[in-house]
């Protein structure tokens, strides 16, 4: 653990108020050229007694700027003391959870994990077209048929075909064939140059895909490929469940990853982390950027350096021992889900650690979808699946009378 330790409130307080400290202060400085300020005093009250024990409230007061990526040269020295708490929390990411070398990495928060697939599809379409000279309709996304929807929005927004391979109808699993047949069709239509992203637990099932399937296939057809990491919702589950590294820094085939603060972590949505391996980020630097200092190699542009703080913050309070053992909580409760869906005779899909239990849809009638707030894997009349996603808030208690009502249809 090179950065990641559990810290107390009084500790996290101090560390927070230091930073602003750094940060420059509209108040008592004169800070003229740029477009920003603390947020509006006449609504949001900087003096607020309870401020003083809120350091997230604090620092969304102050509203520091994050724009740029600071894992890398120079930053906006303006807010360089929350960029450090990012960069330390982009330390904790890669390096204590995702087991990448130490400072062998760029990253940042984004908005989203919609935001870091599309900033790694960005990053392989930019490299490979200065590598290798590639067109955009040589290349193409390589994913599986669970993959979330983003990598669609990506492939309109960046012109690149997204190349769909099927998996397995009960255990969600690509196969050497689907995958195979897959890239045999897009090279037979042009395609030499492969983004692969792999899922790390997908948004309906929490499913894994095996790396080895993709990277077997693709070496085998003597393309070039780059492989991206969608750990979005699994990125701080799966790490903690497994003891493969095999969607990790640790394996050379991978070259980034995406999670979400603003899932299983419980950040304020717009906390969305992107990693990748250093250097790969300056392929898409944009060099036009020059009024912010160290350029800007991100998306998004301006940010909330309050975001990082809040996922920094929540890290810190539990320390990877404590993280460990909620992740196991929640596991616990999917197991006892698991069994009662088994003892009752349903069909469900679940990766084995998972948090995400999906149950075929012939066993819910849509009332009781309705009631619990199931989601379907698709809003029409048709749903083949719906999910429980077992969350810090979905104690057994709250699962008990799901199953009981589930029982008694069932048995009517
Ligand atoms: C939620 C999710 C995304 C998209 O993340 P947003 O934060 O909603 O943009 C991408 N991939 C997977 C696997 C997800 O679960």
């Amino acid at each position: 653990m090179h950065y990641w330790k559990k810290l107390t409130r009084n500790e996290i307080r101090q560390r927070v108020d230091e930073a602003l400290k750094q940060n420059i202060n509209y108040y008592e400085q004169s800070i003229l050229g740029i477009p920003a300020s603390h947020l509006d005093g006449n609504v949001f009250n900087k003096d607020a007694a309870f401020l003083d024990n809120a350091p997230f409230l604090k620092t969304m007061v102050d509203n520091p700027n994050h724009i740029g990526c600071h894992t890398m040269g120079e930053s906006e020295p303006f807010f360089a003391g929350t960029q450090k708490l990012e960069q330390e929390l982009i330390g904790i990411v890669a390096e204590d959870i995702l087991n990448c070398e130490h400072d062998a990495y760029d990253g940042y928060v984004a908005s989203g994990g919609t935001e870091a697939n599309i900033q790694a599809i960005w990053i392989y379409r930019n490299l490979f077209k200065k590598e290798f000279g590639a067109a955009y309709n040589e290349m193409c996304i390589l994913c599986s048929e669970d993959s979330h929807y983003s990598m669609h929005k990506a492939g309109n927004v960046l012109h690149l075909d997204v190349v769909t391979v099927p998996v397995t109808d009960s255990s969600r699993e690509i196969t050497p064939e689907s995958v195979d047949q897959q890239i045999q069709k897009a090279k037979a239509s042009g395609k030499k140059y492969f983004i692969v992203v792999a899922n790390m637990m997908t948004t309906m099932f929490g499913s894994v895909d095996d790396i080895s399937v993709y990277s077997d296939a693709l070496t085998k057809a003597g393309v070039q490929f780059k492989i991206h990491i969608d750990g979005a919702f699994g990125g701080f589950v799966y790490p903690f469940s497994t003891n493969s590294e095999v969607m990790t820094f640790a394996n050379p085939l991978v070259s980034s990853v995406t999670l979400d603060a603003h899932k299983m972590v419980q950040a304020p949505f717009g906390t969305g982390i992107f990693i990748a391996r250093k250097g790969l980020i300056d392929n898409v630097f944009t060099n036009e950027a020059q009024y912010v200092s160290g350029l800007d190699a991100t998306l998004i542009g301006s940010r909330s350096g309050a975001n990082a703080v809040a996922v920094w913050m929540i890290l810190q309070t539990y320390g990877p021992h404590d993280w460990f053992e909620k992740i196991h909580i929640l596991n616990h409760r999917s197991n006892w889900l698991c069994k009662q869906l088994e003892d009752t005779g349903v069909e469900f899909y679940r990766h084995p650690g998972s948090n995400i239990v999906t149950i075929r849809a012939r066993f819910i009638p849509k009332e009781l979808a309705h009631k619990y707030g199931l989601v379907p894997d698709q809003h029409n009349d048709n749903p083949q699946w719906y999910k429980i996603v077992i969350m810090e808030h979905v104690h057994i208690d709250r699962l008990i009378p799901f199953v009981e009502d589930l029982k008694e249809l069932l048995h009517s």
